[in-house]
């Protein structure tokens, strides 16, 4: 009996060490897509009809902040690890201490509830994780590439205030291992997704900090694809020094212009473009106030990273049926889609797509250019483009998906 139990073992233990030495990519595989799927819980994913076929869409998503895709249930849990007393016990009234699910009065508003969610950042296990999960949730929305942006000294700021003292060197590594294993992961599960990772200063942090976030970036130039200025509007004018500088190192520039109904605002659309060097504008919602601004943004084909849902929580449209998007894109504007904040909204880009298609009856073809004009926009490397038009959004990749989603009759059934 003995020597028989001892073959068993041996021979477990050699299937053991065949399964996962000799052919260690399968069961890699299978360990992956079951850790996937237990980390897979997008918002609203089976609430809402006909989503499928929007996460089916291929995507390219330009403006998307890190720090507003914490899934509520990481905030829960990395509160419990870390033990931090939150302001009530009932969910529904944590939902709304730390999400925007309806609209707001203002940006302002909407920023303060979301700044509330990084009391969670205290270490860089915690950084990690939120960076490799917006990763994968993007994925998982059927987003072929998105260029994710964060704030060092924002994510510093939050480490202090819990009393960790931490450099933005040894956070961008966490961000940057997080990001680094999600793509990972999703490569592995054979959903590849490609990353970029823009830096992003905060305008109401002041000049000091806006410098080292741009000192920061010229530093780590290697590490990202291009700058993003954000927060609560200023005038952007006062900070041509940084933009200069940063330009002139030969990094691409995006701006949050245009995010309020001020007329500041829409004259930072205007400075962003002329003095800034700004190859896109976050948001520009507001440029439909202003007759001049408006002609400057066609006749400059400069590129807006619309996201309308963001636009009417934060109170810079009255609703979605008044947003502009369309009367951009009837008007041959260079525009895309984003969700800006999407866990914080508890929305993903894919239910976007839906609002946006029942609302203006957007269809694959507005849907396709769209996505065409975002990746010609892109700040990611030159090489990478062309192979992925091909594969996800060129005419013909449009034709190819066209046929067979309505064929399949997922495309008219919705
Ligand atoms: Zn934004």
């Amino acid at each position: 009996m003995h020597s028989v139990f001892a073959s068993l073992l041996l021979f477990a233990s050699l299937l053991v060490f065949v399964l996962e030495v000799l052919i260690p990519v399968p069961v890699a595989s299978i360990i992956i897509r079951n850790k996937m799927s237990e980390r897979i819980s997008l918002p609203n994913y089976n609430q809402e009809s006909g989503l499928a076929k929007w996460v089916a869409l291929p995507k390219v998503e330009l403006h998307c902040h890190l720090e507003g895709t914490l899934r509520f249930s990481t905030i829960l849990q990395e509160a419990k690890r870390h033990k931090i007393q939150l302001p009530s016990n009932d969910e529904a009234e944590l939902r709304k201490y730390f999400l925007v699910e309806e609209k707001v009065d203002s940006l302002a508003k909407f920023l303060q509830i979301v700044d509330r969610q990084l009391i969670i950042v205290q270490d860089f296990q915690t950084i990690v994780r939120m960076a490799r999960e917006a990763v994968i949730d993007r994925c998982m929305d059927g987003i072929k590439v998105v260029e994710l942006r964060y704030s060092p000294t924002g994510l510093q700021s939050a480490m202090k205030s819990s009393k960790i003292a931490v450099t933005l060197a040894e956070i961008h590594d966490a961000v940057q291992s997080g990001i680094n294993e999600g793509a990972k992961l999703c490569q592995a599960d054979g959903v590849p997704i490609y990353v970029g990772l823009l830096c992003t200063g905060i305008l109401a942090k002041g000049q000091t900090d806006m410098n080292n976030t741009a000192e920061f970036l010229l530093a780590n130039r290697g590490d990202f694809i291009g700058f993003d200025v954000a927060g609560a509007e200023e005038k952007l004018l006062d900070y041509k020094d940084i933009f200069d500088r940063v330009h002139e190192a030969g990094i691409k520039i995006t701006i949050h212009a245009g995010e309020l109904r001020t007329p500041q605002s829409v004259a930072n659309i205007r400075d962003a473009i002329k003095s800034l060097h700004a190859s896109r504008i976050g948001h520009g919602v507001n440029a439909i106030r202003d007759p001049e601004v408006y002609q400057l943004v066609k006749d400059s084909s400069t590129h807006l990273e619309l996201c309308p849902i963001s636009n009417v929580r934060t109170n810079a449209v009255d609703d979605i049926k008044t947003h502009p998007i369309k009367k951009y894109l009837d008007d041959s504007f260079n525009i895309s889609i984003s969700s800006d904040d999407p866990a914080a909204m508890d929305i993903t880009l894919s239910y976007q797509y839906g609002v946006l298609h029942r609302t203006f009856n957007f269809g694959l073809p507005d849907f396709f250019r769209m996505n065409r004009d975002a990746l010609s926009v892109s700040f990611i490397p030159m090489h990478l483009k062309k192979p992925l038009l091909e594969q996800y959004f060129s005419i013909e990749a449009e034709r190819r998906f066209s046929a067979k989603h309505e064929e399949s009759g997922q495309w008219a059934a919705a």
